[in-house]
């Protein structure tokens, strides 16, 4: 539990590899939020080893 970095809102949190920001602990709109808007940097090990999220390939 925490407070998202991105809105403050309090709450379970996820980690977010953001492009601009690092590494970072947000709530899961805004996970969602930066994953659509392909803020992220590779989520290799949400996804299992294949990087779908960017063009980092
Ligand atoms: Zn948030």
């Amino acid at each position: 539990m925490g407070k998202c970095e991105l809105c403050s809102n309090e709450g379970s949190r996820m980690e977010a590899n953001h492009k601009e920001l690092g590494r970072i602990m947000v709530c899961q709109d805004c996970w969602v939020n930066l994953y659509d808007k392909n803020r992220m940097t590779c989520s290799v090990d949400a996804s299992g080893g294949s990087c779908s999220c960017c063009s980092c390939r």
